[in-house]
């Protein structure tokens, strides 16, 4: 009788560990099997209110749970690189690069992120290539999409509008004319490092220009630079918002993020 039990008991303890085993491996290999297919216990997404998008006349409204940056009203949101008080200028509620004034950083920081940001180059447009209308968007103040007057303006393609500079042209060309207002929205995902700061794992950035998806979940080499492609270096998991004075008159406006959950 003893032993019968005790067997017994083995069977039911191996079991349960079979089970715990397998289900735990499941999990981790898809979330959504951890629900019953359209369960009603599954908690619902939060409830928000999905903003306004922005025509060229006026100004979008930002979704709800957003962090605003950059309204039109005032830069309490953001200071200069160098620490200082933000030197750039507002003018008509736009946000204006004021040349050799230096990068505007946000004093939030910011990791795995969604990013909208909608800028304008100057018109009529001067110069040409790389000279004309050039800022610059960091995430994390490292990681550049390029602003430029890519409209009929020809550069190399991996430093035109849209382009993860030195690294990734964008897919199709859907720059506007200067003047007009255009937009990106970015979903960034910041490179992850192990304690003694090796890299686990890269960042990888998707871009939609006007609408249009430019950047598909591209892997970067690193940080972006000009004529080199820098190794990743260890970094804190958040860091500000750069956008880039490039000696450029460039106009920004409703700049918001969202940031998104780690997991
Ligand atoms: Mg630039």
């Amino acid at each position: 009788m003893l032993k019968y039990s005790f067997t017994a008991s083995l069977k039911i303890f191996l079991f349960v560990i079979a089970v715990g085993v397998i289900s735990g491996a499941t999990a981790s290999f898809s979330t959504a099997q951890q629900w019953n297919i359209h369960d009603m216990k599954r908690p619902l997404p939060p409830v928000i209110e999905p903003g306004i998008t922005s025509t060229q006349e006026h100004t979008g409204q930002p979704p709800s749970d957003a962090v605003l940056l950059f309204d039109g009203g005032d830069l309490s949101q953001w200071r200069m690189s160098d620490g200082g008080p933000p030197e750039w200028k507002i003018q008509d509620s736009q946000l204006v690069v004021v040349a050799d004034s230096g990068s505007l950083v946000s004093n939030q920081e910011f990791g795995d992120c969604q990013l909208h940001i909608e800028w304008s180059t100057p018109s009529p447009a001067l110069g040409e290539g790389q000279g004309r209308g050039n800022s610059g968007v960091y995430l994390m103040g490292l990681y550049e999409v390029q602003v430029l007057d890519s409209y009929q303006n020809k550069t190399y393609a991996d430093g035109q509008a849209a382009a993860v500079y030195g690294q990734f042209p964008p897919l199709v060309n859907a720059s506007r004319p200067p003047g007009q207002w255009q937009a990106y929205d970015i979903i960034f995902h910041r490179p992850r490092f192990a304690e003694d700061g090796k890299l686990i794992r890269p960042a990888f950035i998707t871009v939609l220009h006007n609408g249009v998806l430019v950047q598909n979940h591209v892997e970067l080499t690193g940080p972006t630079a000009h004529k080199r492609r820098p190794p990743y270096k260890v970094h804190p998991d958040k860091l500000p918002l750069m956008l880039q004075d490039h000696e450029w008159p460039v106009r920004y406006r409703n700049i918001w993020v969202r940031e998104l959950s780690e997991s």
